[in-house]
Formats: structure tokens, C-alpha cells, sequence
């Protein structure tokens, strides 16, 4: 019945594929909790680990107010898309926003942190496969966008997240985020998820994003 063992086996495997391949480099593993219970963090809390990512704030709520009380120290990453009248929620609830892809939202955001003490580390999603379906912002949209950031939130822009096309080999979008990494100078790549993590690490990624692979399968089939 209970697959809370899993959970341990899978995250210690991939543990040590990270750490094997990604030759001492630095890289943040961020444990995707999303349609995940607060059992199965636990574990990985109890384990040590703490940086984790919801994608939906009212869950993200629910199961984190009191664990963030247990585990003070715990690294909390958005990656969903961003509703304007959830805003000011993301920016007290979280650590790390992954997910700015366009001026209005980078606007509201910029508000929202400056009406608090807060430092909350920014990352702006690309659209790298050009698909129109997928959230991020488009590559002639970029530049306008970074700039944005940086003149209302300077310091707190460290980079670009993407998530690649399906049906696609990724290596070539990860490489395509790793100019677009030279050209701006940020300093994060938030690439690589439970299909893909190794080759987003070979490809230069520094913030991996890992679900279903620690997790098992989610329980909801709303993502
Ligand atoms: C769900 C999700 C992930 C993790 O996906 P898995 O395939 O379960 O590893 C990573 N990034 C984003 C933005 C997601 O929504």
C-alpha cells in the first residue's frame, strides 16, 4: 500500500547520479512537490533535503505554512504560471520565482517585493521551442523584459528557466538557454526534469527540477 520507501530508493538513485555526473559543479536540486503529500516530503525533509517547488499557490499554502515552521530553512521555488491577483501570495509564500514571462507580471512582482523587506531570486521562463501552448516569454520578447528586471529589481534577477519541447531531443534547446546565459550574464539555468536531468547537467544546467522520478507518479492529472 504504502510506496513511502520508494521515495527514499528513488531520491538517494538520483542523488548519486547528480552528484556523479555533474563533477563537483555547482547545482541546486529542486525536489518538484507539486500533487505530492506532505508525507512524501517529509521524507525528504527528514533526509535533509530542502529545496523543494510547487506550481500552484493554494496547495503550495495548504501543505507548506506549517512544514515551513518545522523546517525554517527550507528553499521554496514557484514554477507555475503566474495569475496577476496571486501575486502579492507568491512573493510572501516563496523564495525563488521561476516563472516571470512577461512586463505586466514583472511589474507587479518588482511592487509586490518592493512593498515588503523580502529578497526573493528571480528567473524569467523562456519559450524555447517556440510553441504557442507553453507559457515563457518569446525570444524577441527577452531583452525588453530582462531589462525590466533588472532596472526595478536589481541584483535579484539570476536567471532563465525553460521547460523543452516533447517530442524533441532537449540537448539543443539546453544549448540554445546556455547562450542566451552567455549573452545576458545571469547565472543560473533552471533546466532538466525527470526525463531529461542528466542531459540538461551535461548541458550546462544549474537548477534541475525533479518530480515523478523521486516522487513516483502524481496523484492528480492536473500537472
Ligand atoms: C511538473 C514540473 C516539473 C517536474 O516534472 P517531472 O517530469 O515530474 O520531473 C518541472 N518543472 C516544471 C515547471 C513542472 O511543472
Amino acid at each position: 500500500m504504502t510506496n513511502l520507501l520508494d521515495v527514499d530508493i528513488n531520491y538517494t538513485a538520483v542523488i548519486s547520479a547528480i552528484n556523479q555526473r555533474s563533477g563537483g559543479g555547482l547545482v541546486e536540486f529542486i525536489a518538484v512537490s507539486k500533487s505530492q503529500s506532505v508525507e512524501k516530503i517529509k521524507i525528504l525533509l527528514e533526509k535533509g533535503h530542502r529545496s523543494f517547488a510547487e506550481n500552484r499557490v493554494e496547495e503550495a499554502v495548504e501543505k507548506w505554512t506549517s512544514l515551513k515552521k518545522e523546517y525554517p530553512d527550507v528553499r521554496l521555488h514557484f514554477i507555475g504560471g503566474i495569475q496577476t491577483k496571486k501575486i502579492k501570495q507568491i512573493v510572501s509564500f516563496f523564495d525563488v520565482i521561476q516563472s516571470i514571462d512577461r512586463l505586466s507580471v514583472a511589474e507587479r512582482i518588482a511592487s509586490a517585493i518592493e512593498a515588503t523587506n523580502k529578497k526573493i531570486e528571480c528567473l524569467i521562463q523562456i519559450n524555447i521551442g517556440k510553441e504557442d501552448q507553453k507559457s515563457g516569454v518569446k525570444l524577441d520578447e527577452l531583452s525588453v523584459l530582462y531589462h525590466k528586471l533588472e532596472e526595478r529589481l536589481p541584483g535579484s534577477l539570476s536567471g532563465f528557466m525553460c521547460i523543452p519541447p516533447n517530442n524533441e531531443p532537449p540537448s539543443i534547446f539546453f544549448k540554445e538557454m546556455v547562450r542566451l546565459k552567455d549573452i545576458y550574464k545571469v547565472r543560473n539555468l533552471s533546466m532538466g526534469m525527470s526525463g531529461d536531468y542528466l542531459v540538461a547537467l551535461e548541458n550546462g544546467s544549474t537548477m534541475l527540477r525533479v518530480g515523478s522520478l523521486i516522487f513516483g507518479q502524481r496523484n492528480s492529472s492536473r500537472n
